[in-house]
């Protein structure tokens, strides 16, 4: 029996689609643990194309237990148009196979509005975020003024809610110049959808317990990436919850101890999309090659990503805040035919060398990149599936990556098709 956290160790968009279902085929239950709908996974099986944002990887497999739990944020009509469309492919969703933890805060309407409006407002420096609500839920979780799935059983409770809920958005909007919330509206489609969702609520902590007893292999399937943390990652921007593995445990209400292994997800380069320091970002040929090769375009926004160079530094902290016990490095396909290679060893600022990305915004944005250069390599590691099938100069970048960052590779993955991974530990293995 084996746990498995899956965490994006940079700034999200490493490939954790195709190992999460690579992952997922072998585990019996698959669980989101935080985010929204705002993580956009496409999974192809068999040829077919699944798009996902809330729905667990696993629900395109039969036999499979799939579990949002506490820690998402959930648009309960998102929801239900991503179920009708997934059941159109064929998949069947029943309360056997998805289960949706009662105690899930619900994204709504003026989530998303709020959301829009203070990112439209030219005076205050963009996130970045997709506008889809899940930030201000976030807060309103917090703010304890969420509606949470349970609400919705209950009229008396969720018009308790709704009333709590709108004293602050409404105040808010105001000063937005946004319209105030039509309160019978809101609870008359509260209503109309409660049932749609209410079919799917559990106790997700005591099930995931007794999965867990019952020997079951459950597969904890993080989204974005530990750079996005709100507490570890380059804040203001940031995602609006925690990322890194430990958040796995409080996000469905199983124990640390629970989590056997972490694996993080990491690209042979950094990506970045929107806006906050990126220290080995390029701006020349290099980069944009980068960008090419690797269809460095957002699946949700469709937003060019920014390139740079591997950074060590970033990595090995991102390593020790999720407890990673090996990596799953990929796109090194993406790195063929450069002629040299660079990579992010520590970082200069004012004279010193750092060996960790600092706090403090100013640091942030001043820190130069300390390079190491290895050599590039000519033949193609396209769709390898053996390290004999690698250039000794991809091995070599391989096991200097794994020195830098303190940790090993689990996983290589050499092109988007499953079956190109080499296997070095199976995460799943007792
Ligand atoms: P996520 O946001 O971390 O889930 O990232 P995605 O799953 O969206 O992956 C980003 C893109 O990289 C997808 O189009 C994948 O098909 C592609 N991809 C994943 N692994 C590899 C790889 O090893 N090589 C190449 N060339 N593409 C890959």
């Amino acid at each position: 029996m084996a746990n498995v956290v899956v965490v994006g160790a940079q700034w999200g968009d490493e490939g954790k689609g195709k190992l999460v279902d690579w992952l997922s085929e072998r585990a019996d239950v698959v669980c989101r643990f935080q985010g929204g709908h705002n993580a956009g996974h496409t999974l192809v099986i068999d040829g077919e194309v699944f798009k996902l944002n809330a729905l667990p990887s696993g629900v395109v497999r039969g036999g499979k237990l799939s579990v949002i739990g506490n820690g998402v944020v959930l648009d309960p009509w998102h929801l239900v148009a991503e179920i009708a469309a997934i059941r159109k492919q064929g998949v069947e969703i029943s309360p056997e196979t998805l289960m949706i933890a009662e105690n899930t805060p619900l994204i709504l309407p003026y989530h998303g509005e709020l959301d829009r409006a203070r990112e439209a407002q030219a005076s205050v420096a963009k996130i970045g975020t997709t506008g889809r609500g899940i930030g201000p839920a976030y807060e309103d979780k917090v703010g304890r003024r969420v509606i949470r799935v349970a609400d919705l059983a209950d009229p008396a409770t969720l018009e308790l809610r709704v009333d709590r809920a709108l004293v602050h958005h409404n105040a808010l909007r105001a000063g937005l110049g946004l319209d105030a919330i039509d309160k019978a509206a809101l609870i008359a489609s509260l209503n109309e959808i409660a049932p749609e969702i209410l079919q799917y609520a559990q106790p997700v902590w005591k099930v995931l317990n007794e999965q867990r007893r019952a020997g079951k292999r459950i597969l904890f399937e993080g989204a974005q990436g530990a750079l996005l943390d709100i507490d570890f990652g380059t804040y203001p921007f940031v995602t609006s919850s925690n990322v890194i593995a430990g958040q796995a445990a409080t996000g469905t209400g199983i124990g640390p101890g629970a989590i056997d292994f972490v694996l993080g997800i990491v690209k042979a380069y950094t990506t970045r999309v929107g806006e906050g320091p990126f220290p080995t970002e390029l701006f020349d040929d290099d980069g944009q090659r980068l960008g090419e090769r690797g269809r460095e375009f957002g699946t949700v926004t469709g937003r060019q990503r920014r390139c740079g160079w591997f950074d060590a530094v970033l990595v090995r902290q991102t390593c020790l805040t999720s407890g990673v016990n090996g990596i799953a490095l990929t796109k090194l396909d993406v790195l063929d035919g450069f002629e040299t290679l660079k990579i992010c060893t520590g970082y200069e600022l004012d004279g010193a060398v750092l060996d960790y990305l600092p706090t403090a915004a100013d640091q942030q944005a001043r820190v130069r990149p300390v390079y190491e250069t290895l050599e590039g390599w000519n033949q193609s590691t396209e769709g390898a599936r053996s390290w004999a099938e690698l250039p000794a100069e991809a091995i070599k970048y391989v096991r200097r990556v794994e020195e830098l960052i303190g940790c090993p590779v689990a996983l290589l993955s050499t092109s988007p098709e499953r079956e190109d991974t080499i296997l070095v530990t199976d995460p799943f293995a007792d």
